[in-house]
């Protein structure tokens, strides 16, 4: 039996792993294929494209977008985009701006509750990322403010907490539009932990959205279910992941979670057919 792991997150955004380190233990777990998709960045995708190619794993570069809907955060992968399209450069620059002056208005957040925390700080520890929530926690747990990363989120940093404040990213259909520019694949993330999606999926389809990521570590077996079928319904692509984080919450899931390789062969197809289409 062959394996993929389609949803990976490295030191360009908010894992602790390098693109080496990826491939390296996909290799050691015997994974066939991979995609890093980090949030907002494609930075890690060059260097890991060609450490896999030197092992003989299948690759896709992706990104993982961050979305805004009126329910709040959703985000959508996009597999075999072209990394060098200019208006996804453009994209991805703004979202790394938007996320730095999100992060800084949360430093003051967290400077007035008493724990003293500068954009400078977060940044040393971003180290050139795309900056994000979980930098902020890791901060928090420095300056022992909180224990690990679940008491940050809990106490301070997720929706409706004291600190939290909320980024700008575009509209799921502008992303969508985007990554089919670009010449990949847009696939929904994840839709059962984000609140409200499930049902938000017919949408998303009528945007655009090419398939939707079922097979995930905090999917309960219900929501695998639900977001088979709908997949099935709408002859969308099926695809999963570990969603990794290296060793940010706790053990690395690289490895351990892991799909049919048959869903990246699917994924692969469905992309060929629609380069042969609009070529
Ligand atoms: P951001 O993109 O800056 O809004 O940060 C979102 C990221 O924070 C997600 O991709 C997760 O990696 C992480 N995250 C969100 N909620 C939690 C939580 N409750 N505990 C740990 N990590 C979380
Ligand atoms: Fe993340
Ligand atoms: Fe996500
Ligand atoms: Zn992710």
């Amino acid at each position: 039996m062959k394996y993929c792991d389609l949803h990976i997150h490295s030191v360009a955004s908010d894992g602790t792993f390098t693109p080496e380190q990826i491939v390296e233990r996909a290799r050691i777990f015997g994974l066939s294929a991979i995609a890093i998709a980090d949030h907002d960045s494609i930075d890690s995708v060059a260097q890991a494209r060609s450490c896999a190619r030197e092992f003989g794993i299948d690759f896709i570069d992706a990104v993982e977008l961050s979305t805004s809907t009126l329910e709040g955060r959703l985000h959508i992968l996009g597999y075999f985009i072209d990394p060098f399209y200019p208006p996804l450069v453009e994209l991805l620059k703004k979202l790394f701006i938007s996320r730095r002056v999100r992060i800084e208005e949360m430093c003051k957040n967290l400077t007035a509750l008493g724990f003293q925390s500068t954009i400078e700080e977060i940044e040393k520890i971003s180290n050139g990322a795309a900056i994000g929530r979980p930098h902020l926690a890791e901060h928090l747990i420095n300056i022992r403010a909180v224990r690990d990363i679940h008491e940050a989120f809990e106490k301070y940093l997720s929706w409706g907490r004291p600190a939290y404040v909320k980024k700008w990213a575009p509209l799921p259909a502008e992303s969508i539009a985007i990554i089919h520019d670009a010449g990949g694949l847009a696939v929904v993330a994840h839709p059962g932990v984000t609140p409200h999606m499930m049902e938000r999926l017919p949408e998303l389809i009528e945007m655009g959205a090419d398939g939707i990521e079922a097979y995930y570590p905090r999917h309960t077996q219900e929501d695998q279910q639900k977001a088979i079928e709908i997949a099935k319904k709408h002859n969308l692509l099926i695809t999963g992941g570990s969603d990794c984080h290296g060793t940010r919450r706790g053990e690395p899931l690289l490895g351990i979670f892991k799909v049919r390789y048959e869903l990246f062969e699917k994924l692969r197809d469905r992309w060929s057919e629609r380069k042969a289409k609009s070529a």
